[in-house]
């Protein structure tokens, strides 16, 4: 898949050094990550194939690393991240970048969790459960600091191209078409490795799709509001929620959010202006059944195949572990990408779907259901504690446990029976909502229970006469 340079002539008893060409689709998260650790990779004398990867990274937007902390605060801002164990182990394994970029000022670290059960509050602290709250693009901004200080600086090997789209895959001859969105240039650029970290609307990924027909690809789900809350919620949200004063929002969330605790008034009031500035808007689902193309030289991460509603906090931290565990395949299989793509799918779709499943279906939109599965939560939890080889957790209090996989707490949920019985509830509420939005019903339901109610007094009238008719016949 890698070839030799042109001009080196190879060396007398090491195999000849090889030339991967790699180009990245989004420098997101996940897409500066991978970066990052290519990097280091070339770097590494681990490299014994003696691979060197030259790596483009191309995003359509601007360079996030090259403004300020303040111009970053007042024009760009995006939303706030949960980053917890799976997401932290990722960063914190390029050297310096965790320490040096990430550490200080990107986030604020979370320091309590609880339950909230009527006025008692029930600490669910883990204590070696680390975690912060970050903003997407403060972290993007910071790893793009890193890249641009570290890396591109002093290496030759990479090179980034912002303010570039990816307008098309010719995977027959491994090449993107890329336009420059000032100048309106167009140009083909070659890879031997196209790397899709270019989110939930993936250009790299309709390539996977038409190659390989056996692709399992479900991209309409468009499932939830801003932060999380169920379309069939929305208009139960508190006013107060809905200002747009970071005042009144910051005065809310201090006094009914109670699932953390911030440190400080200024935290929550810089939560409430960032959520005062960000549009209530949808967010997509992504289903895919296969992350990877050989034939193609396609590999896929983050959003662009696992996008998913925020309810579980976990779509970042997946996207950087996507990276983080792509280069240990590197590592494992010496840089042999015919035997690592297709091991990268068969470790990644599973996490990547329990992902999705689990934010979908761990929470109910039905309220009534939902606080049954609570009680029925925090029950387990007791037992948990003084039975552990006995009874096992409850799946919310593995999640962003750097030891458990997701699959792991998505079959815990699924042996639980708390998936299967979410999935109906929350599967019929969504596609009655859909229904009902779009005009294909607008049946009330009183018509039907009219019905049901005369069925019902028919019934009770029709099946006494019958046992009777029954017993004069004996
Ligand atoms: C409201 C909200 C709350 C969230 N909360 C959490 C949370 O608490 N915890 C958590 O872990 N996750 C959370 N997430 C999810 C998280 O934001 C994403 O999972 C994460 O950003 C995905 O990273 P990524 O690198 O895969 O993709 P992205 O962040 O989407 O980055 C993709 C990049 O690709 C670029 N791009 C796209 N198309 C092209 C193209 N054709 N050409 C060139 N460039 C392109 C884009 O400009 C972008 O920079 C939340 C998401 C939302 C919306």
């Amino acid at each position: 898949m890698c070839r030799p340079p042109a001009n080196d002539a190879p060396h007398a008893d090491a195999p000849p050094p090889r030339v991967c060409r790699v180009l990245i689709a989004g420098a997101g998260p996940a897409g500066l990550l991978l970066h990052a650790l290519l990097h280091h990779r070339n770097k590494s004398s681990a490299s014994r194939a003696g691979v060197t990867y030259r790596v483009t990274i191309v995003d359509g937007r601007q360079d996030l690393g090259l403004l300020t902390p303040e111009e970053l605060r007042a024009n760009h801002r995006s939303w706030m991240i949960g980053l917890s164990g799976h997401g932290l182990e990722a960063v914190r394994s390029v050297p310096g970048l965790w320490e040096d970029y990430l550490s200080e000022g990107v986030g604020v670290k979370l320091m309590e969790a609880s339950l909230i059960l009527g006025s008692r509050k029930i600490n669910a602290t883990q204590p070696e459960a680390e975690g912060f709250i970050v903003d997407r693009n403060f972290i993007v901004a910071a790893m793009a600091r890193y890249a641009r200080d570290r890396i591109w600086s002093l290496s030759t090997d990479h090179v980034f191209r912002y303010g570039t789209d990816l307008l098309y895959v010719d995977h027959d001859n491994r090449r993107v078409l890329l336009r420059d969105r000032a100048t309106k240039v167009e140009e083909y650029a070659s890879y031997d490795l196209l790397v899709g970290a270019d989110g939930v609307r993936s250009v790299v990924r309709e390539a996977l799709v038409k190659r390989h027909v056996d692709t399992e690809l479900q991209t309409n789900d468009m499932i939830n509001l801003s932060m999380g809350v169920p379309r069939n919620l929305f208009n139960a949200i508190s006013d107060d929620l809905k200002s747009d004063d970071p005042t009144v929002v910051a005065a809310y969330l201090r006094k009914n959010f109670k699932a953390f605790e911030l440190d400080s008034n200024d935290a929550y009031l810089d939560w409430a202006t960032q959520w005062v500035n960000q549009r209530w808007n949808l967010t997509g689902q992504v289903h895919c059944n296969r992350y990877h193309s050989v034939e193609c030289g396609i590999v896929m991460m983050g959003d662009s195949v696992h996008a998913t509603s925020p309810s579980i906090g976990m779509g970042m931290n997946t996207a950087l572990r996507d990276a983080q565990k792509f280069l240990e395949l590197l590592e494992e299989y010496d840089d042999n990408l015919d035997a690592v793509l297709p091991r990268y799918s068969v470790d990644r779709v599973p996490e990547g779907n329990a992902l999705t499943n689990l934010a979908m279906n761990l929470f109910c939109f039905n309220t009534r259901v939902y606080m049954k599965t609570l009680v029925k939560s925090i029950v387990r939890s007791g037992l948990n504690y003084i039975f552990p080889k006995f009874v096992d957790p409850d799946p919310n209090a593995l999640l962003g446990r750097p030891e458990h996989t997701l699959s792991y707490v998505y079959n815990m949920a699924v042996d639980q029976g708390i998936i299967v019985r979410h999935r109906e509830i929350n599967m019929r509420i969504r596609q009655e909502f859909f229904e009902r939005r779009t005009g294909m019903v607008t049946i009330k339901e009183k018509k039907n229970s009219l019905v049901s109610l005369a069925m019902y007094v028919a019934l009770a009238a029709i099946v006494p006469a019958a046992i009777m008719a029954g017993k004069n016949n004996i």
